[in-house]
């Protein structure tokens, strides 16, 4: 076994590998930009060592220097996370030569599964269903056009190189795929630096099911079931699950086999995964084979019992499988959610910040937690904006969900634009709940985007009785605070309005042991103020996790001054206690307008301007291309909303936008 590894990642991956690594007994060491020399990956290896600038082209994809860096600490083998050099032959190549073992699977598997075209056709030459398409690159756009129209619409465009759902596109008609295959071609070379691009049929009513495949230097290959990772956005997953609950043993069964004869004809060895379309028939296709460590594996890692990181080093260092196909068990079930930094209300688009607050949910047998992130610490632009994962563990899909709600409501995050309100919805989304997933599943139920969710109003009237029962506990409080002043008697009232958003709901609290009981529009709730050992609120505290009619709830609490900010179920809400007179006098106040940008073309995100489509004294059409900014190395086209006309410019090719920043005027 080695007794020192270096991880060529960062973030919670980095850590998530330091983790098995020390419990194995095995040195780590991490290699960090400029920018992360304070990041807790550094800070959780025995050793580190800086490699460059905070841009990844610079620092954490430069191979000489993460070979240099082996070198200098002595370090026998290489765990590459995902992304970043995990897929790349130069850098397994450049391992090899120096002696240095990757972990991960051979040189040869990574070149034949590391391009779409290539492993397409590796995949049919091993009796893996394909997705119908075309079998070369696309050379023009007229050609596109011809294929596109031979498979029929819809069809997807795809970098061949591609990965993380960046270079890809859905055209449903010949316009689409020239603006697609514009795009598609211009984030390829700017991500992948290779401009090929695919065509193939987009498959409608698709399910995202995968098969891990794990394999040593023996020859043993074994499928250690499936993930479900329908719920995506932008092409990216979201959640995952594992099982899926749409599988029946069959066809789990055909999928692991074809999964284990594409993976033996690349010999492969270490864990992979064997992505799959699947549609309403659950016929299924092979899309690509992941030849790393994927980021949602430990949903698998908690239904088998196994720890696929120390499978990886395992295998790496020439140990056989210590169980067979059989021997793989699915236990209960498992589900990831991931905490990105992105704004849900606006595309779901990159943000960055610094992280104010941090207090994540605790962990338990029920609850895991992966991050790289700390209070305090910064989410750039340099790097993926994923702050950790939340997974959970249940008997059933129904226990996993369970603690899935409890585990968001408990992450209290500030600074940040995040989406843990959104993951919140989605937990509480009745055709999620039925398990109808598609990987559209998130385009059709939010077509809008997400802009917050209504609590049923038993749950509201929950909400209403923790406001009462804080109220009257902070009521109490200053009443001992002031009660000490010589010659003042203080009291406190035991009735209120709670006053939610506009809604005025009549509250009145009687102690009961452990907190209040609370009648809220004559209906007793008892909340009592604290779960199991935790500790019990008190003035001041974020969280209020508490029990109310027996069931735990989590309310995350921001002081407003004269109120709170209410967090729950993915429900945000202003909270007032007030008396009668009040609440009669609030009724009244005007509702204040917000000021009106639908003159301005605004940038949704931090990013770099690369072009403008539009000059002044211009007429505009809905769907009109006005700018391309880029950010996070995606191309977004901004398009116009409505007809208009445009009357000025606010920034030119080049310039770095902030967000929000204006581009353009309109009349
Ligand atoms: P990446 O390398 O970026 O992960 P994939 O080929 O795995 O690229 O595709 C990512 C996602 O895009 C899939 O999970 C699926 O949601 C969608 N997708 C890809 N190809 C198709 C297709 N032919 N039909 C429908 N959806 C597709
Ligand atoms: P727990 O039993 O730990 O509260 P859940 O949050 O999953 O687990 O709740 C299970 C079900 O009970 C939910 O579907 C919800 O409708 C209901 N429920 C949740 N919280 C409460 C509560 N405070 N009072 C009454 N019912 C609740
Ligand atoms: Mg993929």
């Amino acid at each position: 076994m080695f007794e020192k590894i270096l991880i060529a990642n960062r973030g919670e991956i980095a850590c998530r590998v330091a983790k098995t690594a020390r419990r194995m007994g095995i040195k780590t060491v991490a290699v960090h930009s400029e920018a992360d020399k304070d990041a807790l990956h550094v800070r959780m290896a025995d050793e580190a060592v800086e490699i460059g600038p905070p841009p990844s082209a610079q620092s954490y994809l430069v191979i000489e220097r993460i070979v240099e860096a082996c070198k200098s600490t002595g370090a026998q083998a290489v765990h590459p996370g995902y992304g970043f050099l995990s897929e790349n032959e130069a850098f397994c190549q450049a391992l090899k030569d120096a002696g240095i073992t990757f972990i991960g699977p051979d040189v040869h598997a990574i070149a034949a599964m590391g391009d779409k075209i290539e492993s397409k056709r590796l995949a049919k030459q091993a009796g893996v269903s394909t997705v119908p398409g075309h079998p070369d690159a696309i050379a023009d756009v007229e050609e596109a056009i011809e294929i596109a129209g031979s498979i029929g619409y819809p069809v997807m465009l795809k970098a061949s190189a591609g990965g993380g759902g960046k270079g890809m596109r859905v055209a449903y008609n010949e316009a689409e795929v020239r603006d697609g295959l514009r795009t598609t071609i211009a984030e390829a070379a700017a991500s992948f630096g290779d401009d090929r691009v695919l065509i193939e049929k987009y498959i409608e009513e698709p399910r995202h099911i995968e098969i891990q495949v794990l394999g040593d230097t023996h020859g043993n290959i074994v499928y250690l079931h499936e993930r479900e990772c329908s719920i995506q956005r932008r092409h990216q997953k979201v959640i995952e699950e594992a099982p899926s609950p749409f599988l029946d043993q069959a066809t789990r069964r055909a999928m692991g086999e074809q999964a284990v004869a594409l993976s033996r004809a690349v010999d492969y060895r270490s864990a992979g995964t064997v992505e799959f379309i699947v549609d309403k028939n659950r016929n299924f296709y092979f899309l690509e084979m992941n030849t790393r460590l994927q980021v949602e594996h430990p949903v698998t890692e908690l239904i088998t019992g196994l720890d696929l990181v120390e499978q990886m080093i395992r295998v790496a260092a020439g140990e056989p499988l210590q169980f067979t196909q059989e021997e793989v068990r699915l236990d209960g079930w498992a589900m990831e959610a991931r905490f990105y930094a992105e704004d849900p209300e606006r595309g779901f688009l990159p943000s960055i910040g610094r992280l104010r607050r941090y207090i994540q949910p605790q962990e338990t047998k029920n609850v895991r937690i992966d991050t790289g992130v700390y209070e305090g610490g910064e989410i750039s632009m340099y790097y993926d904006p994923m702050v950790a994962k939340v997974v959970t563990y249940g008997l059933d899909r129904n226990a996993a969900i369970g603690h899935m709600r409890h585990a968001l409501d408990g992450f209290y995050v500030r600074g940040i634009r995040h989406n843990l309100s959104f993951l919140s919805a989605l937990m509480h989304h009745p055709r999620f709940l039925e398990g109808r997933l598609s990987t559209n599943f998130i385009a059709e139920e939010f077509p809008d985007g997400f802009n917050g969710i209504t609590l049923d109003s038993a749950t509201l009237q929950r909400v209403v009785a923790v406001a009462a029962a804080i109220h009257r506990q902070r009521a109490e409080r200053n009443r001992r605070i002031t009660g000490q002043m010589p010659g003042h008697v203080g009291k406190v009232s035991h009735t209120w309005i709670i006053r939610i958003d506009r809604d005025n709901w009549p509250v009145s609290t009687t102690e009961i042991e452990g907190g209040y009981e609370v009648s809220v529009d004559g209906k007793p709730h008892a909340v009592v103020n604290h779960w199991q050992t935790g500790k019990a609120w008190e003035v001041g505290q974020p969280l209020f996790d508490g029990v109310v009619d027996g069931h735990r709830m989590i309310v995350q609490l921001d002081s407003t001054g004269i109120g709170y900010r209410f967090y729950h179920g993915g429900a945000e809400l202003t909270v007032l206690s007030l008396t009668p007179r009040a609440a009669e006098l609030a009724d009244l106040m005007p509702i204040k307008q917000p000021p009106d940008l639908t003159k301005f073309l605004l940038s949704p995100m931090p990013g770099l301007l690369v072009s403008l489509a539009v000059e002044p004294g211009q007429k505009v059409v809905p769907g009109q291309e006005l700018a391309v900014v880029e950010a996070m190395k995606m191309m977004n086209i901004l398009r116009a909303e409505r007809d208009t006309k445009v009357i000025g410019l606010h920034a030119e090719p080049g310039d770095s936008l902030s967000v929000d920043q204006k581009i353009l005027e309109f009349e």
